[in-house]
Parts: C-alpha cells; structure tokens; sequence
C-alpha cells in the first residue's frame, strides 16, 4: 500500500507580496486570502520577493522589460537604470538556495517583469509594448525546476486552473517523497498503480506510456528510468480533465464491485453519474458516493487510489 499524503510539509514558494507584506515597489501588497488564509493552512510558504531580496528598496523606481521576448533587459520606467545583470546574479544563487528546501510548487505574481510567468508586457524602442514576456527570476527558476508546478495568482481564481496546480502541487510532493524513501523497480509499480485513475482522468495516453516505462524497468538504469518516469508523470498531469474523462474513470471504478451493489444502488449510482454528466452536480458528489462503497464494500485496490482523495478535502476542490 502507498500512503497517499506526504509525511514531510509541503513547500510552496510564492511572491512575498501575494502574502500581504508591503515590498511592492509602490509600498503596497497584493494580499490574496485564499493563498494567505486558506491553502496557508495545509503547506508552508517560502516567500520570496525577488526586488527587495536583491537590495533594492520599498518604495523603489518601477521596473519594466525592454528588447527582446527571448533575453529582455529589465529597466526603471523613468531614469533607464539597468538592473538585468544584478537580478539574473540575484536570482541563480537565489534558485540554488531554494534547492536545498525542496518546493512542491511556486505561486508566482502575475504581470511582474521580476516574478510573472507569462504575458507580462515587453517594451520596445518603438510600437507598442507586446504581452509576451516572462519576469527575469520566474524564467530563471523555471529552467532551474522544469518539473515544479507554477502558477500565478490571478489564474488560480479559476476552479479548474486551481483545481490542476493543487493536484499537481501534492502528486509532485509525493513524487518527490517516493524518491526519497531509497526507490525501487518495485516501488515504482506500486506507486503507478496508486496513480492509475488519476493519470486516466488525465491522460489515457500518458498512462500508457508510463506503464511500458514501468513493464520495461529493467531495461533502464535506476536514475533514467526515474527521470523519465517524473518527466513523464508530470506532464500527464498538465493535461486537463475533463467531465468526460471523469465519467469514465468513474464508471471505471465502479465496475469493480456493481455486482455487489443492490439493484436501488445501482439505479442511484446512474442517477448521480447523470446529473455530473449534464453539469447538475459537482465533481464531489459521484467521488463521495464511490468512496462510500469502497470503504463499505471493502475494495482494497480502489481504497489505495490517489485519485479518491488526492488533496486536503478542507481546500474544497472539485466543487465546482
Ligand atoms: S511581484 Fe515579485 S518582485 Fe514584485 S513585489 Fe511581489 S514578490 Fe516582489
């Protein structure tokens, strides 16, 4: 059996000012009480703020990208200071720190020219400025930690979005805490077994592909087949679900014990799978009712499915 929580705490990095400090170059913060009331209550936070840390001030000039998308230069808006080569220095012996601390994950600020991932504005020397850019720290942790989930604030306000970095946050902790308990040929089956409803309600195509990695361990040395497995792992989780996806895999597990179930529960379990099906419930609801049977009818194989309860339930995922 594989325990499906982590033992050791989930470590999530984040923009400092995410969490209410004051270190924006304004002398503001952009507190977001789901990240500071809420998940706060399930990982550990590693804040960081990647302007101050690197010893510019608060309040402080504001910054921008100018150039190129592929190597912008990161610039103050009015006097041009040039701050590229201080923040790129900052930021790889910074990532090295953060190494030794493990994250799970990073919620990063969006819009940023220090800390957002995506679509931050790039200003050129004429025309407008383009949403293409990525802010110097986030693009030099990301290629520091491809397989580190990241998101940034505003996208989690989406159920769905926040929904897929959560699971990717806690499968990726317990990826990591599989590596660390001395892994083997053996250990890795049981733990794509653990995962095999969630990787189907993802990515029939991935858990193919990860299951011959598996069938074919032997062919593989310990640490390729482990790189291969997490690169592979990780990626099948970006895929999004959906509530067809769902549906199978329900009716999936289900089919283990329908024999087992009166003809008044089976007519209720097509009844509930129905209503998800047309949008009428949430995802918890099907996902209760198959747990309930699994505990009552004692299906061993299903009970040890991460997909069943794959994040702290007070996060109140899939109720949307
Ligand atoms: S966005 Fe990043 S650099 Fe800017 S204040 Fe927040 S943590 Fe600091």
């Amino acid at each position: 059996m594989m325990s499906t929580t982590s033992p050791l705490p989930i470590r999530i990095g984040i923009s400092r000012c995410l969490l209410g400090e004051k270190v924006r170059y304004d002398g503001g913060h952009k507190r977001d009480s789901f990240l500071a009331d809420t998940l706060g209550r399930h990982v550990e936070w590693v804040p960081v703020c990647p302007e101050v840390e690197a010893g510019l001030g608060t309040p402080r000039e504001a910054m921008r990208l100018v150039g190129q998308p592929e190597a912008p230069r990161l610039l103050t808006v009015t006097s041009g200071l040039d701050h590229t080569h201080m923040m790129e220095r900052f930021s790889h012996h910074r990532v090295r720190e953060l190494k030794t601390l493990d994250l799970s994950g990073y919620v990063f600020k969006q819009g940023s020219p220090s800390c957002g991932v995506e679509r931050v504005r790039i200003y050129h020397e004429q025309g407008m400025p383009t949403r293409n850019g990525v802010g110097l720290f986030a693009r030099i942790f990301q290629e520091r930690f491809p397989l580190v989930p990241v998101e940034e604030e505003g996208r989690l306000a989406d159920p769905s979005l926040r929904d897929n970095f959560l699971e990717r946050v806690f499968s990726y902790a317990r990826w990591r805490e599989w590596q660390r308990h001395r892994p083997t040929r053996r250990g890795l089956a049981v733990f794509h077994t653990a995962h095999k409803f969630l990787l189907l309600a993802h990515s029939r195509p991935h858990y193919e592909q990860l299951g011959r990695l598996v069938g074919n361990a032997k062919r593989y040395r310990p640490t390729d087949l482990t790189q291969a497995y997490g690169r592979l792992f990780m990626e099948a989780l970006r895929v999004k679900t959906t509530v067809r996806k769902h549906a199978n895999v329900l009716q999936h597990m289900v089919g283990f014990f329908k024999s087992r179930l009166s003809a008044a529960e089976r007519e209720e379990w097509q009844e509930v799978l129905h209503d998800y099906h047309r949008g009428l419930t949430p995802l918890i609801v099907p996902l209760t009712l198959v747990k309930h049977y699994v505990r009552r009818l004692e299906i061993r194989y299903l009970a040890d499915q991460v997909y069943l309860s794959p994040h702290p339930k007070e996060l109140m995922l899939r109720n949307h």
